[in-house]
């Protein structure tokens, strides 16, 4: 078994209701749990402007899959969410899901980049990771949460639990 750590990210169309469908679907995929996950976050976009406002988490998986095989899994999610893959890059989308650490493997293939390239630059992805690891290592870079105090939290909110129900 590994574990496995993903990022979950939503700006449209009702986003945090987006993220919490992907937390069932990711526990539903064959031979994976989910064990825990983070509360949503909201952040405000990259790229494009007049974007609405993110909704990020994490989520924590256990799981007997290789990582391209849960990569495989997690794009079948983010399809049934009506994302298309032809999208502007940093454009809105109803649910991305990322995979940030697999064990403590370092992948370079085609299709797959573990640890996730961007890790160490974004605050609403390492904000929710060291809410469910706090000592969260990325191989290659360090602690998790050495990272995030260097990058601040400016733009960064979590949600109350009344936001999540109505956001
Ligand atoms: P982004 O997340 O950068 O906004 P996409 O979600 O459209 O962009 O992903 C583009 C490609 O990134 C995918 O087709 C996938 O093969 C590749 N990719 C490489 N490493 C990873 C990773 N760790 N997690 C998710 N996708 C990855
Ligand atoms: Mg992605």
């Amino acid at each position: 078994m590994s574990i496995a750590y993903v990022a979950l990210g939503s700006n449209l169309d009702g986003p945090a209701r987006h993220v919490r469908d992907a937390f069932s679907a990711l526990d539903a995929l064959p031979g994976t749990r989910l064990r825990r996950h983070s509360s949503l976050y909201s952040s405000q976009p990259l790229g494009p402007p007049g974007q609405p406002d993110y909704v990020n988490a994490v989520a924590e998986l256990e799981t007997s899959l290789e990582p391209q095989a849960l990569l495989d899994g997690m794009q079948a999610i983010e399809q049934a969410h009506g994302r298309i893959h032809s999208l502007e890059r940093w454009g809105p989308r109803p649910l991305d899901l990322d995979l940030l650490l697999f064990d403590d493997r370092e992948i370079q293939d085609a299709r797959l980049i573990v640890p996730h390239p961007e890790i160490g630059r974004r605050n609403f992805v390492l904000g929710p990771l060291i809410e469910v690891a706090p000592d969260a290592r990325i191989p290659g870079m360090g602690s998790a949460r050495d990272l995030l105090r260097q990058l601040g939290t400016a733009g960064l909110e979590r949600l109350p639990d009344h936001g999540i129900e109505a956001a």
